[in-house]
């Protein structure tokens, strides 16, 4: 087979190998170069765009990670790190449940400003609405207006909503991401019964094992590709500069900013704008409680490395 390089994009990344998609073929890529970084946040990840060199139809090496121009992140404690889990996303979908479990407030807003953070459109989709009680979304609807971001809601158990969902999904890259227990996995499966069978196929293909992943892969899906992440139990905003945070949170953001000092962390200083608004209820407390959460984090992680 003649050597060339070919376009591909990342739909899997296990122990040593990265599967990439190369037209409608997957081809099991081991890392070569300048593709094989260790450095957390640049390593590859489902969503990357890459070159390969095809040594069979299904085996070659991966050459080239190109630039992202979007990426989920998340911080990580343990090796105090940021970490991509998908690049290139075209929409995330953050699952949330209207019960069981519970919304977290803090979960969300965490996850939509490290969205935000990663030039990423997020939707909510409100998940087991055959379970919510009348008018129980009612705040949640004034907390995230339709003009900060969309709102879906679906039940996976009566498929209610799930076409909806189906319509935000063309042909780019579309990522969910949820607390575990949300119902993530049940609504992939109502959208495609069959994801799980693309896997199967090319571990069979290539005689690999499937191994089982901790990572974000993505699944053909009509024209574009479907993001499934880890159920996750705690996801920490990735950035660490608090004099920008608020940008990540567009309600926030939107306020006329005429604070004293500048900058303004938003949080302790007098004649803070923000804090105007916030007291006199023209943003919801919580939005700005998920905000001084993140930048105390901000802060603590900052204190740690001193020492
Ligand atoms: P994941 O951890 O987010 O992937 O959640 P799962 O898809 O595994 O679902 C967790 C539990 O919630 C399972 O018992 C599902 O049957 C249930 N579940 C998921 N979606 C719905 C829904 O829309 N309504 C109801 N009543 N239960 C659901
Ligand atoms: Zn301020």
């Amino acid at each position: 087979m003649q050597e060339r390089l070919e376009n591909g994009l990342v739909v899997r990344v296990t122990g040593g190998e990265v599967w990439v998609r190369v037209g409608s073929e997957t081809v099991a890529c081991s890392q070569r170069g300048r593709s094989r970084v260790r450095e957390s946040a640049l390593a590859v990840v489902a969503g990357d765009r890459v070159t390969v060199l095809r040594e069979s139809a299904a085996v070659g090496s991966l050459e080239e990670v190109l630039p992202r121009t979007s990426w989920l992140s998340r911080y990580i404690e343990r090796g105090s790190t940021e970490r991509v889990v998908v690049a290139n996303i075209d929409r995330l979908f953050v699952v949330v449940a209207a019960v069981d479990p519970p919304l977290h407030a803090g979960f969300l807003d965490r996850v939509l400003a490290s969205a935000e953070w990663g030039h990423i459109r997020a939707c909510i989709v409100f998940n087991k609405m055959d379970l919510a009680g009348p008018g129980q979304l009612d705040d949640l609807r004034v907390t995230y207006a339709p003009s900060l971001y969309e709102l879906i809601e679906t039940s996976a158990e009566s498929g209610r909503g799930v076409d909806e969902l189906a319509t935000r999904i063309e042909n780019g890259v579309y990522a969910f991401v949820g607390e575990s227990g949300v119902g993530k996995s049940s609504l992939l499966n109502r959208l495609d019964p069959e994801l799980d069978l693309v896997v199967d196929e090319l571990s069979e293909r290539t005689g690999r094992g499937r191994h089982t992943t901790t990572n974000a892969q993505l699944f053909p899906f009509r024209d574009g590709f479907l993001a499934d992440t880890p159920g996750m139990q705690t996801f920490s905003f990735p950035g660490t500069d608090v004099n920008t945070l608020i940008e990540c949170f567009p309600d926030l953001r939107h306020i006329e900013r005429t604070c004293r000092y500048n900058p303004c962390t938003h949080s302790h200083e007098p004649g803070c704008a923000v804090k105007a608004a916030v007291e006199a209820q023209r943003v919801p407390q919580s939005r700005y409680q998920s905000y001084l959460d993140i930048l105390a984090g901000i802060r603590e992680r900052a204190k740690k490395k001193q020492w």
